[in-house]
């Protein structure tokens, strides 16, 4: 028997789907008469590299701001760093033994004094003496050299050294690291672990970087519903908000969620300009392909301009760019696959430009096929690997059966394989770009 909360559920279920064919019948008069379905898009298909090429036309990096330099990993500098001093500032021992006058040849030394690291200078070594020294010790006066502990013996005193030295052997010049003056990180540079490492190197704690873009990210669809709600038989969990929002923060932006809009017009159009308020780019997911319901290019066109709206690609054909008062939005495709894809080609290069990554591209790699394919005859196509390295090459698996609703394809995946178009199979062995998108 079905347990009260269960009948809730489906009471509240029968109610959503009621407004939403009462939602479908008002928009119903916004959407073409079945007569008039569009059989050819007025839209020219543009290759991936024109559509890119269109896209960073109008991407220009954002303001910048001023963050902690000694946390400001996964940002981006907008300012070239330059050392205000030399690294080490003095010279230094390179390791723990004495430190000495190379021109005493192999006589024994009077130990006079012993230096470990944090002291600070004013002793004199002179002819005939030594100084114990530690690694990263100031180097004393008088002395040009120093000789590991390894390679001497100390008793009453007295040291005796086993090698003969030159000036400067085993000594940390002034500047050796970072001299004065030199870049040490160049504007554009995305922070890393090493990166701010270097910063603290040289005494820099604040630091201009890019702004994070604020991304809007906008479900559309009749059928679709919150992954934790209720849901009537045949509609679909909203996958897509949910991965481009995290795909928008893993490429360094802020995420925002404007939630789900109905097919419907209006509904479309104000979620959009919402969007618009609050975000530097708006991303939106179904609605682009030639369904009667297919709303966002015409709203697009009416309050923006839409630069494309078909590419030649698979799998992702309709996705769309426009920009409305200097905003970007891209209109990406329904099925999950196609989304996240699109997001990969044409999305993610953006958002890095914006925020000025010089290098706002995934590496391309050529990877081997590890099992023969069948190329798309019409468009080229970004297939889903796995790549590995093996016999001194890079190998891409495909993730298997690679339709456009099945998200399971990108699971595992880091790697997407550009096939060309063409009508043989690609045998075994076919070396072929990759983008790698995950770890290796
Ligand atoms: P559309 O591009 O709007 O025609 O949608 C194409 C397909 O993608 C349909 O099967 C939709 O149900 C599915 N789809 C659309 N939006 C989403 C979403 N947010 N999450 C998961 N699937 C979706
Ligand atoms: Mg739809």
């Amino acid at each position: 028997m079905a347990s009260p909360i269960c009948n809730l559920q489906s009471a509240i279920c029968n109610l959503q789907s009621a407004i939403c064919n009462l939602q479908s019948a008002i928009s119903l008069a916004r959407s073409l008469p079945m007569s008039e379905m569009r059989r050819e898009s007025p839209y020219p298909m543009l290759s991936v590299e024109a559509a890119s090429a269109a896209i960073t036309a109008h991407v220009a990096a954002l303001d910048t701001e001023d963050v902690d330099a000694l946390a400001a990993e996964g940002r981006v500098l907008a300012a070239t760093i330059s050392a205000p001093e030399d690294v080490p500032d003095v010279p230094k021992s390179a390791m723990d033994g004495y430190a000495l006058r190379a021109a005493d040849g192999l006589a024994p030394r009077r130990v006079v004094a012993e230096l470990t690291a944090g002291a600070q200078p004013g002793l004199l070594i002179g002819p005939g003496a030594a100084a114990r020294i530690m690694t990263g010790a100031p180097m004393p006066d008088g002395a040009d050299a120093m000789i590991p502990v390894e390679l001497t013996e100390e008793r009453d005193g007295v040291l005796v050294i086993q090698r003969e030295l030159k000036p400067g052997d085993y000594v940390h010049t002034v500047g050796q690291d970072i001299t004065r003056g030199q870049p040490v990180l160049a504007r554009g540079a995305l922070l890393g672990p090493a990166d701010v490492g270097l910063l603290a190197t040289v005494g820099v704690t604040r630091v201009a970087v890019f702004r994070r873009p604020r991304v809007a990210v906008l479900a559309t669809g009749d059928e679709v519903y919150e992954p934790g709600g209720p849901r009537p038989p045949g509609a679909v969990r909203d996958s897509n908000r949910y991965a481009l929002m995290a795909a928008a923060r893993e490429a360094g932006c802020e995420a925002i969620s404007l939630g789900i809009a109905r097919d419907d017009y209006d509904g479309q159009r104000a979620a959009i300009l919402r969007g618009l308020e609050q975000a530097d780019v708006l991303l939106t997911s179904g609605g682009v392909s030639m369904g009667t319901r297919d709303l966002i290019k015409p709203i697009l066109a009416e309050i923006g301009t839409v630069h494309f709206g078909r590419v030649s690609f698979k799998p992702g054909k309709p996705t769309t760019f426009a920009t409305a008062g200097g905003k970007l939005i891209f209109g990406l495709p329904g099925y999950p696959v196609s989304s996240l894809v699109s997001f990969e080609v044409f999305v993610r290069p953006a958002l890095r430009a914006l925020q000025g990554d010089a290098r706002p591209a995934r590496p391309l790699v050529q990877a081997r096929l590890t099992a023969p394919i069948r190329p798309s005859p019409d468009r080229p196509e970004y297939q889903r690997v796995v790549l590995s390295w093996r016999e001194g090459a890079i190998w891409a698996a495909s993730t298997g059966g690679q339709g456009s609703s099945r998200l399971i394809s990108m699971r595992g995946a880091n790697g997407l394989l550009l096939v060309p178009a063409g009508d043989e199979i690609l045998p075994m062995g076919t070396e072929l770009e990759a983008m790698i998108t995950g770890s290796l």
